[in-house]
């Protein structure tokens, strides 16, 4: 135990030793060339905007806040002028995150427009029998892989080239059984048609947070044929603005500030 504390110290100080004479021109860890901003932050009853607000300035992480238009949420115009109204009184973009293919019918154009961006996922995935999967629930049941990726690939197209979108949320998740497979899964085939589908409507892709996708080969491919990319936590806690697995996998891809999508910038 001694011996091995020993080591540990002379390697540490063998290190300063190594180290002091770059010291002044090192980089601190977190230096980058990327803004900030994490567009997927939910409010909750707890997490109201101002508590968002102080998180936001703790982290130095400017936020896009986002909620879904639904019967339960925002179902109106009346809600979105609500939602909008309360909003704009902060430094946040204004977002929102549609669940169906059908959202838009609920507001007139007029309103829609006064949204800084919409996000959308294709994480409700129809499996062509009646039955949708919620593929981000832990108990997702795939029977079979090659047909569930099949619907996957054809509603996250559905999304793509359909929807008035311009971040492409969660992007290459997997349902928890067959995760592990995520590197066979993808194939690039695959990766490229949702790169080509999203290159088409100039959609960006997101970089979840959450749930640790895309990988840096996806990443890197999108940003050879010029997507642009975005940082979401998926939060609705203290995790917003934390983004370590989104700005370490964008440090690791050499993403620069160019590469992202900025809200109201086209
Ligand atoms: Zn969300």
């Amino acid at each position: 135990m001694e011996r091995r504390t020993f080591i540990k110290n002379a390697g540490l100080a063998g290190g300063m030793i190594i180290m002091s004479p770059h010291l002044a021109n090192a980089k601190a860890p977190e230096e980058f060339d990327f803004p900030l901003i994490d567009l997927h932050v939910h409010l909750t009853n707890d997490y109201t905007i101002e508590r968002m607000m102080e998180i936001a300035k703790t982290r130095n992480v400017k936020f896009g806040i986002l909620d879904h238009p639904a019967d339960w949420a925002i179902s109106n115009d009346a809600d979105l002028r609500k939602y909008i109204d309360k909003l704009r009184k902060y430094p946040v973009y204004i977002g929102l995150q549609p669940i169906d293919l059908e959202w838009t019918k609920r507001f007139s154009p007029e309103l829609l427009s006064q949204i800084d961006y919409v996000l959308m996922d294709p994480q409700r995935v129809p499996m062509g029998n009646g039955e949708t999967l919620s593929i981000w629930q832990f108990d997702t049941y795939v029977e079979d892989t090659e047909e569930f990726m099949k619907r996957y690939m054809a509603y996250s197209m559905e999304v793509l080239n359909n929807q008035p979108i311009n971040i492409f949320g969660w992007p290459l998740f997997l349902p928890v059984c067959i995760a592990r497979d995520y590197y066979t899964l993808w194939t690039q085939e695959r990766m490229q048609q949702i790169i080509s589908a999203a290159k088409k409507r100039n959609i960006a892709i997101e970089i979840n947070d959450m749930a640790h996708t895309p990988h840096d080969k996806f990443i890197i491919m999108a940003k050879a044929q010029g997507l642009k990319f975005t940082f979401g936590s998926d939060s609705r806690n203290q995790n917003a603005g934390r983004l370590a697995y989104s700005k370490s996998v964008a440090k690791k891809c050499n993403l620069k500030k160019e590469d992202f999508y900025i809200p109201g910038k086209s």
